[in-house]
């Protein structure tokens, strides 16, 4: 099975990054074979694969991915980032097609179980609990010892229940712990595998914060090395009264977003992933500004 994730140059292949991206959605790392998750780790290129794959499934959400092979909501995927998709939902099938057709050969496979949903649905080991008996004033002392006897059996039940309840609820809440420890460690591991995308890019970090032309520019917002959740306004007062070039790098240098602005605002929110982004603002002519700001990975 382990082949299968694989491709010739020892790289994670097509299944493999998959398989490593439904882990990470599911909380299930720790059942990653042990290859796998060694060579991610020490390979840029394949987290990177991952990472890629992982921003988009978290994009169009897992259950649409796995039941609309057409993706009814590509808005927010351009270019390369709808080629992952589409890409995606061919090998999440025949991830689970193999998957299936391993599992029938051979049953000691690796194969990812999908978590257990906590069961609602079963009985209560016991009945409704019982109302309190009802106080029966002026009542013959007997009668009164008959009903106390009765509460105390109704009580002596009660306690059983009770303690059936603790008993059974201990591994619920252990599996409970299980699974919040997975999904920190899957959290951790995300915020890892993040951590290239906040590596600072030299040539943009000696040019932060510098005003290159004055035309008494003054950056209002964002302010530098803030960090930024849904959105961004990018803010400034100038006296300049042509329209200014707003532009977004990525921290490996490459362009997010260009725009044309005649205000002095811009907004933003349409980051591809997590991470370090510089943005620049121009005129036609010269370059006035850069600032630095980081969107945040939760
Ligand atoms: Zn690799």
């Amino acid at each position: 099975m382990l082949d299968h994730f694989f491709d010739r140059n020892g790289h994670l292949d097509d299944l493999g990054v998959s398989h490593y991206v439904d882990a990470i959605r599911s909380g299930k790392t720790a059942e990653l074979p042990r290859e796998l998750v060694a060579h991610v780790e020490a390979c840029k290129e394949c987290k990177k694969e991952v990472l890629r794959l992982h921003t988009v499934m978290a994009d169009i959400g897992h259950d649409e991915a796995a039941t609309n092979p057409k993706f009814d909501k590509p808005a927010k995927l351009t270019g390369k980032w709808q080629y992952y998709a589409y890409w995606t939902a061919a090998a999440v099938a025949l991830f689970v097609l193999l998957g299936s057709l391993a599992l029938y050969l051979d049953t000691s496979t690796d194969e990812i179980t999908v978590a257990d949903e906590p069961r609602l649905d079963q009985p209560l080991p016991y009945g409704p609990e019982e109302t309190e008996p009802p106080l029966i004033e002026d009542e013959e002392p007997d009668e009164r010892k008959a009903v106390d006897r009765d509460a105390n059996e109704r009580e002596a039940v009660d306690r059983d229940a009770n303690e059936r309840e603790a008993v059974d609820r201990e591994p619920t809440d252990r599996e409970q712990e299980e699974q919040e420890a997975e999904d920190r460690r899957a959290e951790e591991m995300l915020r890892d595998m993040y951590a290239a995308n906040f590596e600072p890019l030299p040539l943009y970090e000696s040019m932060t914060a510098q005003n290159f032309r004055s035309f008494g520019l003054e950056i209002v917002a964002p302010g530098v090395g803030s960090e930024i959740r849904d959105g961004v306004t990018f803010r400034w007062e100038i006296r300049y009264d042509d329209p200014l070039i707003v532009t977004i790098i990525d921290n490996q240098g490459d362009r997010v977003h260009q725009s044309t602005v005649s205000g002095n605002a811009y907004y933003f929110d349409d980051f591809p992933a997590p991470g370090l982004f510089y943005w620049r603002l121009e005129t036609q002519e010269s370059l006035l500004y850069v600032g630095k700001f980081t969107v945040a990975v939760e």
